[in-house]
């Protein structure tokens, strides 16, 4: 591992974070500060490097044009590094690793995003673990290829890849799930990859950095008493692209006349409408259920087994890249950067 560099782009969130004295609250803190808190940095034999976003942000501040801004970070550092670690807050990570897999076309290299539950600075935090763990992943090589190259996030000792992961816990280490999709690694006393789940691309171009997402789109969850009048309000939001679907089980959602008469009417004006399923495990299969069916018939595309982040962000990416909806929904029925089995 000698001569791999690493970068270390700190965007914010909990791991770097400090609690105020008086009230108790924690806000984030600049990168300088942090790594003081771990000397054991220094006895990697690896040149480590950092870059800061300005201000560092609480995750939940995170939005389409910061992701760009990741992604616009690695373009431009790419050939100086073997590797990248991002220190995100946990709550929209998910999001984010989905979103930089799909902006960043022709990885090869690995992307590791990682945080903790509990700041750096605090004796129990689990910060320190994850962020060393997630440098010795970044800087893993084999025959001098990377081994993981793909955007991934590591927590507590499970590597996942990004775009199929969900924040499942607020309280214990092991914040992350990847419900339909193996882990990438498992680490205790070794670190033991799964190379059969990992994507290690053919001949890649050139990394493109993707600089657009379309965030014109809705996320409308069904659930047992939803009105006419939200569902009418959400399909007739002024510039809508498209309506992620949060149906129930394989895909379902009721029959009542008004519903599915405002569906159709969404989907001919050319909205998309993308069916995700409200369970974490499993696919949709609108071939299941006469209360699936009817919306398969309408028109509306399958998620398959996406994760409701991922749906967002290639939502937002395709949405951003093409204007054509014949060949964006056909694209969600290909899996793009693993996001779909
Ligand atoms: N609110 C924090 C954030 O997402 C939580 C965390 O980092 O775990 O930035």
């Amino acid at each position: 591992m000698g001569s791999s560099s690493i970068l270390v782009i700190y965007t914010g969130g909990t791991i770097g974070m400090v609690q105020d004295p008086e009230t108790g609250e924690l806000s984030p803190v600049n990168f300088v500060e942090i790594s003081k808190k771990i000397p054991e940095l220094m006895r990697f034999d690896l040149n480590i490097e950092t870059f800061s976003f300005v201000p560092p942000l609480d995750s939940a501040e995170i939005d389409p044009e910061i992701w760009i801004r990741m992604a616009a970070v690695i373009k431009e550092n790419y050939s100086l590094f073997d590797g990248f670690v991002i220190l995100h807050g946990t709550d929209t990570m998910a999001y984010s690793a989905s979103a930089l897999s799909f902006l960043l076309e022709n990885l090869d290299k690995p992307v590791i995003f990682t945080g903790s539950q509990l700041p750096l600075g605090m004796l129990r935090t689990d910060g320190k673990e994850n962020l060393i763990t997630a440098i010795e992943i970044a800087a893993a090589k084999e025959n001098n290829t990377p081994i993981v190259p793909e955007v991934c996030i590591f927590f507590q000792n499970r590597l996942f890849r990004g775009n199929r992961t969900t924040k499942y816990n607020v309280e214990y280490f092991n914040a992350f799930r990847s419900d339909n999709y193996p882990h990438l690694a498992e680490t205790g006393v070794n670190i033991r990859y799964n190379r059969s789940a990992i994507i290690y691309p053919p001949e890649t171009g050139k990394l493109k950095a993707h600089t657009r997402m379309n965030s014109n789109i809705a996320i409308l969850k069904i659930f047992p008493g939803i009105t006419r009048e939200l569902v009418y309000a959400i399909y007739n939001i002024p510039e809508l692209r498209a309506v992620i679907m949060e149906t129930y089980g394989a895909g379902n959602a009721p029959t009542l006349p008004w519903f599915i008469s405002l569906t159709r009417g969404a989907v001919s004006k050319g909205i998309i409408i993308l069916n995700v399923t409200q369970c974490a495990t499993g696919s949709v299969d609108m071939t299941q259920y006469k209360t699936g069916k009817q919306l398969q018939d309408i028109g509306v595309s399958s998620g398959y087994d996406i994760t409701i982040e991922a749906a967002l962000a290639k939502m937002m990416f395709l949405l951003a890249q093409s204007t054509s909806n014949k060949e964006i929904r056909a694209l969600f029925n290909e899996s793009l950067r693993g996001e779909i089995n």
